[in-house]
């Protein structure tokens, strides 16, 4: 080796903070950031909506991912969240079936598990990541920005308007119907609908409790309701501070729905709705007539198969973009969360730029088998109901909490 090769080698080994150049500012890209930026690396986010009307409504923020977000100083009550306190399980005609105090529960898993608004906490992402600190710099955050090629061996990306940018590592946050994924070996899957649609809307509590009718279904805070028939299901939760009620009515395919590349914005219809419904009990079907029409949403549930690798090169895949789950569990942003701070962990301070692949690996290794394993959870609970299928549902639930015991008191 010339003296040149050995100092030219030299410098490109050099522990220095990593260039990370993020594909999509959703729950997952945003938290990655903020984590790698605590870990002094030198991050780039490209999104390509504008960012200017977030959607959704309410996402669980279950122990595993509020004990990661607290991690890093955000605390969710501080913008509305509010704690699960109470679950009830309903038959479709009305009757209690199971009743769970989870506000037991929540004191002993170490954190509580929160019901946020999405947009609460995508915006709060979104400030924290883009707001200097005392000893880091804001992150640039390029909206409009759809990355269309990646190469995983130099970690350059491409946007469609034809710029190109490099950097030491490239994350694919981008989703569900990810365009990164397709760059990792084995990741030319596409996501499906395989049978179900949801509607989805929020209700404002007051009405529902100013309603003599109603009132009794929403009088304890931060309880989560589902009644369930054979192959429906409604769910019901309060998130903004306990103020709105987050419906999801999960029900047989409905061409109505979006088709499966829109999965998040298609306008409902609250008549079909209620139809779809109709065998419920009196009571919640009357709560549901409180949607304002304009409000309903409905989409069609994706599933994919199971990415076999997250990792190519300088190349990592996180969140729906790695594992897109079904919403059954309520763990889509969670195992996001969790998979960003996975990777802040295993790129480290003071890693060299030739580790990065064989670290990402790591990442993969440590995260692969969980995310299946939840990942085959929410099919399993997802599925139609029959008097002989019993589910170790709380068995599932506290495999993704990391605790050993349910309190079923
Ligand atoms: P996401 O949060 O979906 O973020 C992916 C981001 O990547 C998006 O901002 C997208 O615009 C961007 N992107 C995609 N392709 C490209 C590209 N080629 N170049 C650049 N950027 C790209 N979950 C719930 O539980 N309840 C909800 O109400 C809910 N509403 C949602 C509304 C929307 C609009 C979206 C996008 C997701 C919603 N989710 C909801 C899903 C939930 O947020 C995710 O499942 C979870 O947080 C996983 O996060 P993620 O970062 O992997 O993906």
């Amino acid at each position: 080796m010339t003296a040149t090769q050995s100092i030219t080698s030299h410098a490109s080994d050099e522990a220095r903070p990593l260039k990370i150049l993020i594909v999509g500012a959703g729950i997952g890209g945003l938290t990655a950031a903020i984590a790698l930026r605590n870990q002094g690396h030198d991050i780039q986010i490209f999104e390509q909506s504008h960012l200017a009307t977030e959607t959704g409504a309410a996402i669980h923020l279950a122990p595993n991912a509020n004990g990661l977000l607290r991690r890093l100083g955000i605390f969710a009550e501080q913008f509305g969240a509010n704690p699960m306190e109470r679950l009830t399980e309903y038959n479709a005609t009305g009757e209690v079936q199971r009743q769970m105090n989870l506000k037991e529960a929540n004191k002993r898993w170490q954190h509580p598990w929160l019901l946020a608004h999405r947009v609460d906490l995508h915006r709060n992402l979104k400030r924290i990541a883009t707001t200097a600190t005392k000893t880091r710099d804001a992150i640039p955050l390029r909206t409009a920005s759809r990355v269309a090629q990646v190469v995983a061996e130099t970690a350059s990306i491409t946007l469609e308007d034809g710029s190109q940018f490099h950097g030491d590592v490239v994350l694919g946050a981008d989703g569900v119907h990810s365009a990164t994924r397709h760059a990792v070996p084995g990741g030319q899957l596409k996501a499906e609908c395989r049978g179900k649609s949801a509607f989805r809307f929020l209700v404002s509590k007051e009405a529902a409790a100013n309603d003599p009718i109603t009132a009794k279904l929403v009088q304890h805070p931060g309880e989560l309701s589902i009644w369930y028939g054979n192959d429906s299901r409604i769910i019901m939760y309060p998130t903004s501070d306990n103020t709105v009620l987050n419906f999801v009515l999960i029900h047989p395919e409905d061409e109505s729905a979006a088709d499966c590349d829109n999965s998040w914005g298609q306008q409902g219809n609250l008549q079909k709705m209620l139809q779809i419904f109709d065998k419920f009990d009196p009571t919640i079907l009357r709560l549901l007539g409180k949607a304002e029409p304009q409000s309903v949403k409905v989409w069609k549930l994706l599933d994919m198969d199971i990415v076999p690798q997250w990792h190519h090169h300088r190349l990592a895949l996180l969140g729906d973009a790695a594992h897109p789950f079904l919403p059954h569990q309520g763990q889509g942003g969670a195992v996001a969360i969790e998979d960003a701070i996975s990777l802040a962990v295993v790129l480290s301070p003071g890693i060299s730029t030739t580790e990065v692949p064989e670290l990402l690996r790591l990442y993969h290794d440590i995260r692969h088998e969980r995310a299946t394993r939840i990942q085959g959870f929410s099919r399993a609970i997802g599925e139609d109901r029959t008097d002989d299928k019993q589910l170790d549902i709380y068995g599932f639930t506290n495999f993704n909490f990391g605790h050993d015991e349910w309190d079923n008191s």
